[in-house]
């Protein structure tokens, strides 16, 4: 199959490698239709993390299921598929609480796994042609439509990139009516807050009735367009 490698810092290429294969009975091998790029990449090709180079990156997969282990009762071959970044199994503690980026099943003697990352219990990456998913039914979000059709980059999105700025407005609750702090300015979120991207704070935190709280390392915020 072809997939991309991080060869070496600041050099990516596209490689014929060994075929990505079903190991466990509760694993699916998924075609790959979309896998996007994450800031999370740029980490690895600017050599901010290391321990990745001449692996396969990515963890951003869209696919078709391809072949179904024996232990998997809710996919089949062929359903369209949106895979999460982070590998959980489902029935640990952390996964039960929710926690499932913080799995103790899936990189054992650490906490949460995931494709294409160093130290994460060593998962081949999503940007190639196949992709082996364990525990298939924990990490399998089944889609309408077709490959390609018109949902494909929307849907992509939904393995990391839109999932991860909801989860963290979601565990915060923040939305409309809340005010943000870019810089040194509030600014009010309207639900209009999606449109445009113009800042890039070093920080910035978020007042709500319940308090304010506070993040760093942002590179990017949505400007609202009918700030009151
Ligand atoms: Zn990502
Ligand atoms: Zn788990």
């Amino acid at each position: 199959m072809k997939a991309v490698i991080l060869e070496e810092t600041r050099r990516i290429a596209v490689r014929d490698v060994h075929d990505a294969e079903m190991r466990e009975t509760t694993d699916v091998l998924l075609r790959v239709t979309s896998s996007a790029i994450c800031g999370t990449d740029l980490h690895f090709y600017e050599g901010r993390m290391r321990g990745i180079e001449g692996g396969v990156i990515g963890h951003e997969p869209l696919g078709v299921v391809e072949e179904v282990g024996s232990a998997v009762t809710g996919l089949i071959k062929g359903d369209r598929v949106v895979v999460p970044t982070h590998i959980c199994c489902g029935f640990c503690a952390m996964c039960v609480e929710g926690h499932s980026s913080e799995c103790l099943t899936t990189n054992p003697g650490a906490a949460g796994a995931a494709y294409g990352y160093p130290n994460k219990g060593g998962y081949q990456g999503a940007q190639a042609e196949l992709l082996r998913v364990p525990f298939a039914d924990a990490n399998c979000l089944k889609l309408p439509g077709e490959p390609g059709d018109d949902w494909e980059d929307d849907f992509v999105l939904l393995a990391d990139a839109f999932t991860t700025g909801y989860h963290a407005a979601a565990i915060i609750d923040v939305g409309p009516g809340d005010y943000i702090k870019i810089g040194s300015h509030w600014e009010k979120i309207t639900s209009n807050s999606a449109q445009g991207a113009e800042h890039t704070p070093r920080s910035w935190s978020v007042r709500t009735e319940r308090g304010e709280y506070g993040m760093f390392g942002i590179n990017r915020y949505a400007k609202a367009e009918d700030l009151e």
